[in-house]
């Protein structure tokens, strides 16, 4: 075969295959969209195990009429401008690839409306084609709707598992998801079901900077996420101070798992899986810990944006530290 330039859409599908490799993936990419649009509530409904509908419903900042087909096309974004931004990164998304690559491989449909417009519009992707934008009915806020995934990529679509596998690996991102932004409310449907309902902060409450009602909020949705259990049997790490915070909770070693499924890295909100805060939470408990236990944990480190690289990975879950 001769070396030829591929059409624009098979490049997208093809960056859609780093990201997006199941219905979880584009819930993350839906609802870490919404979190840098300072969303106060978030509500994803689920159809099929989010292989016939994944829609994510905010009440952010929105998307302006005149922007919405930018929003679907590959390497756009409003996040960074200039290589400086690209060192001190402060939303989760910045690559502006993940909408281009989800509307290369279902059918996807944005409506979107600003706080001060009068009218909201829509905009639809199908097969890589745009349609839009027109007007169309919208609260302040911006819902996003997948359908069909993977429909024009048969060979991915062969790998999804059943219906309630795929709903697990999204409730599981939800709710890693929303140990990360506490003072956000999620509410979670499957099949017109509820699933999941988390509150979030009250107005006058954690949101106002109360730093001991934020902890109260966040230990309850924490009781709700891991199970009572977990709190009682866990030492809270007061937040240090200083350029580099850490805390979070960590359990005793007696009550560690026979598996690593109840671990929560968060840096600067964002979750990661790291190795390095992996080994270094190892190291914690070194002595204490029988061979093959993996301790619970929920962690937050804040440091300098321009301190970690978040830019190392595609999916954004491995980081790298100036100063490890
Ligand atoms: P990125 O998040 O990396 O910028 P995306 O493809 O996820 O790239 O989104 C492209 C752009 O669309 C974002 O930069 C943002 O301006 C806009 N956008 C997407 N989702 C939302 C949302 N829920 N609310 C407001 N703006 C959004
Ligand atoms: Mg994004």
């Amino acid at each position: 075969m001769p070396i030829r330039i591929l059409p624009s859409h098979l490049v997208d599908q093809i960056a859609a295959g780093e990201v997006i490799e199941r219905p979880a993936s584009v819930v993350k990419e839906l609802i870490e969209n919404a979190l840098d649009a300072d969303a106060r509530h978030i509500r994803i409904d689920i159809e099929h195990g989010g292989l016939g509908l994944i829609r994510v419903r905010d009440d952010g900042g929105g998307i302006p009429a005149a922007e919405l087909s930018l929003a679907v096309q590959p390497h756009a974004t409003s996040k960074i401008a200039t290589v400086e931004d690209l060192e001190g990164i402060a939303s989760l998304g910045f690559r502006g690839e993940a909408l281009a690559s989800i509307g290369s491989v279902a059918r996807l449909r944005l409506v979107s409306r600003r706080a001060g417009s009068a009218e909201g519009a829509e905009l639809t992707v199908e097969a890589g084609e745009r349609s839009g934008p027109r007007p169309a009915a919208h609260p302040p806020g911006t819902s996003i709707e997948v359908r069909d995934l993977f429909y024009s990529v048969p060979a991915r679509r062969r790998f999804m598992r059943s219906e309630s596998t795929e709903f697990g690996h999204i409730l599981r991102q939800v709710e890693r998801l929303a140990l990360g932004a506490p003072a956000v409310g999620f509410e979670l449907h499957h099949n017109g079901r509820p699933a999941l309902d988390l509150p979030g902060a009250s107005p006058d409450g954690a949101s106002h900077g109360d730093p001991q009602a934020a902890r109260d909020a966040l230990a309850a949705r924490i009781d709700r996420i891991l199970g009572p259990e977990f709190r009682r049997q866990a030492l809270l790490l007061p937040a240090g101070a200083g350029p580099v915070r850490l805390w979070g909770w960590l359990a005793l070693p007696t009550a560690a798992r026979g598996q690593p499924d109840q671990q929560y890295w968060f840096v600067n909100g964002r979750a990661v899986r790291d190795r390095l805060l992996a080994g270094a939470v190892r190291l914690g408990y070194r002595d204490v810990l029988y061979h093959g236990r993996h301790p619970g944990f929920v962690l937050y480190l804040s440091l300098d944006a321009r301190a970690v690289d978040v830019n190392a990975h595609p999916s954004k879950l491995e980081l790298r530290f100036r100063d490890s």
